[in-house]
């Protein structure tokens, strides 16, 4: 079987100045990251629900589509609006700060910006966002999973559950209600640039039904025949 390496951390650039943009991508894959780019809002606003990304860095000053106006909308939408946002801005305008804060906004960076200071923030915003409630994450009353125990409950019965099908149900439970093909699945539960085969995808969904199964869960990983899996607390 393939690795069980897990997907990297991924943060999606959003610049218009191609050689700013590219310097980002250099320093952030340096730092481990993964890195998907957008040069304006509109791609950015396709990318951001492609790619499922852990944090945007966009740049206040955009070609159509503002920065400030993609925040809001991403700010507005239930599914998106807990990925945290850091904005670029050329200086440091009291004014765009207010504005981007009142939009959601989580942090600035002002350009020219030091390498050091914006990891530090990049560091600082995903612990932020990665602390508070997405610690604990409930089903109803049936499902609880502890992510700082690294622990699964049904009805307060623990889960016995192997670190891939662990991996699979967060996915799952933080995206809820929707279907993934198995090359969706690949690319966001186990990252990319990782050779496995599609099917290996349903030895794992197969596993984490079994580890549900004791606890009369196993229906809440459903097939949705000829595109994948959704993850859905309705009968399928
Ligand atoms: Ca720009």
């Amino acid at each position: 079987m393939g690795h069980r390496k897990m997907a990297a951390t991924r943060i999606l650039v959003v610049e218009d100045e191609s050689s700013v943009r590219e310097l980002l991508a250099a320093t952030l894959t340096g730092a481990g990251y993964e890195v998907v780019e957008a040069a304006n809002g509109s791609d950015a606003q396709q990318l951001v629900s492609d790619e499922d990304p852990s944090l945007i860095l966009l740049d206040w000053m955009l070609p159509g589509m503002s920065g400030l106006e993609f925040a809001k909308w991403l700010k507005r939408d239930d599914r998106l609006s807990e990925i945290p946002i850091i904005m670029l801005t050329a200086r440091d305008d009291e004014n765009n700060k207010v504005q981007g804060l009142e939009a959601g906004v989580d942090d600035y960076v002002t350009k020219p910006f030091s390498t050091r200071e914006l990891l530090a923030r990049i560091k600082a915003v995903l612990r932020r966002a990665g602390s508070d409630a997405s610690q604990l994450i409930r089903v109803d009353d049936r499902l609880e999973m502890d992510l700082l125990q690294h622990r699964v409950l049904a009805a307060d019965k623990p889960v016995s559950i192997g670190p891939t099908e662990f991996k699979l149900l967060h996915f799952f439970l933080t995206h809820q209600e929707r279907v993934y093909s198995r090359t969706q699945l690949l690319d966001l539960v186990w990252g990319r640039n990782v050779y496995i085969e599609e099917r290996t995808v349903d030895v794992h969904i197969r596993r984490l039904r079994k580890a549900l199964e004791p606890h009369s869960l196993e229906n809440l990983v459903q097939t949705v025949r000829g595109v994948g899996y959704r993850f859905s607390v309705r009968p399928s």
